[in-house]
C-alpha cells in the first residue's frame, strides 16, 4: 500500500529540505509543487505573457509541458524539455509566481499533474506545497503543516540566498505568503486533520525525525 504524505506551509519553514530527507529515508518519491508553479511562471515570463493579466495567463496555461523528476536524491524539473532548475529560482520568477499561481486555470492544470504523479508513485510519495492537504490530496495518509516565526523564516531564506539583505527578504516573504493565503482558489491553508509543527526552535534534523515518526505511527 503506497503511502502519501502531504507537507504544507509558507516559505522558509524548511519544507523542501524536510520533505526530500523524509522521502529519501522512507524510500518514497518526492514532489516539489512550488517548482511546478515556478516553472509555469518562468514559461509565461519567457514567452512575454503579461503576468498582470489573468485572462492572458489562463488562455495559455495548457501550453507548456512541465515534467518533474521525483527521485528525492536528484529531483528535476523541465519545461518543454529544457532544464529550468536554475532559472526558476531567480528573484524575477519568485516575485511573479504568486500572481501566476492564483489563476484557476493554472491551478487546475498543475493539480492534475500532481495527482497523476502521486497515483503513479510505486512506494508512495512526499508532496510539498501550500494546498496539498486541503485540495490536491485530501485523502493523504499523513498531513503535516510546518510553521515558523517570520524572523526564523527570513533568516533561513537569507542563508540560502547568500548575501541577501534579511529585511528585504523578510518583506518579500511576508508579501508572497499574504498573496498565497488570500487568493480565492485553494489558498495556502492548514487542513483540519493536519499535524502542525512549529519549526522555529527546531533543527532540520529534529524536524525530519518528527515527520518520520509521524509517518511510522
Ligand atoms: O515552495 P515555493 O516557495 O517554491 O513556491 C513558490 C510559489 O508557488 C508559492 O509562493 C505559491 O505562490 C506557489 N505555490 C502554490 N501552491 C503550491 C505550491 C506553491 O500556489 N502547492
Amino acid at each position: 500500500q503506497p503511502v502519501i504524505v502531504a507537507i504544507d506551509g509558507p516559505s522558509g519553514t524548511g519544507k523542501s529540505s524536510t520533505s526530500k530527507a523524509v522521502a529519501a529515508r522512507l524510500g518514497l518519491s518526492y514532489l516539489d509543487t512550488g517548482a511546478q508553479y515556478r516553472a509555469i511562471t518562468w514559461w509565461m515570463v519567457t514567452n512575454g505573457i503579461d503576468i498582470e493579466d489573468p485572462t492572458a495567463i489562463a488562455a495559455v496555461a495548457g501550453k507548456p509541458e512541465i515534467v518533474s523528476g521525483t527521485d528525492p536524491s536528484a529531483p528535476t524539473i523541465t519545461v518543454d524539455g529544457t532544464d529550468v532548475a536554475g532559472p526558476i529560482r531567480t528573484q524575477d520568477v519568485t516575485s511573479k509566481v504568486s500572481a501566476v499561481s492564483a489563476v484557476p486555470e493554472v491551478r487546475t492544470r498543475i493539480t492534475e499533474l500532481q495527482r497523476s504523479l502521486a497515483a503513479s508513485a510505486e512506494h508512495g510519495i512526499v508532496v510539498e506545497g501550500r494546498d496539498i492537504g486541503t485540495t490536491v490530496l485530501p485523502d493523504a495518509d499523513l498531513k503535516v503543516f510546518l510553521t515558523a516565526s517570520p524572523e526564523a523564516r527570513a533568516a533561513r531564506r537569507s542563508g540560502e540566498l547568500k548575501g541577501a539583505d534579511i529585511h528585504v527578504t523578510r518583506e518579500a516573504l511576508i508579501k508572497r505568503d499574504a498573496a498565497d493565503s488570500s487568493r480565492k482558489t485553494s489558498p495556502l491553508a492548514k487542513a483540519d486533520d493536519a499535524v502542525e509543527v512549529d519549526t522555529t526552535e527546531l533543527t532540520l534534523t529534529q524536524v525530519i525525525e518528527c515527520v518520520v515518526t509521524l509517518v511510522e505511527e
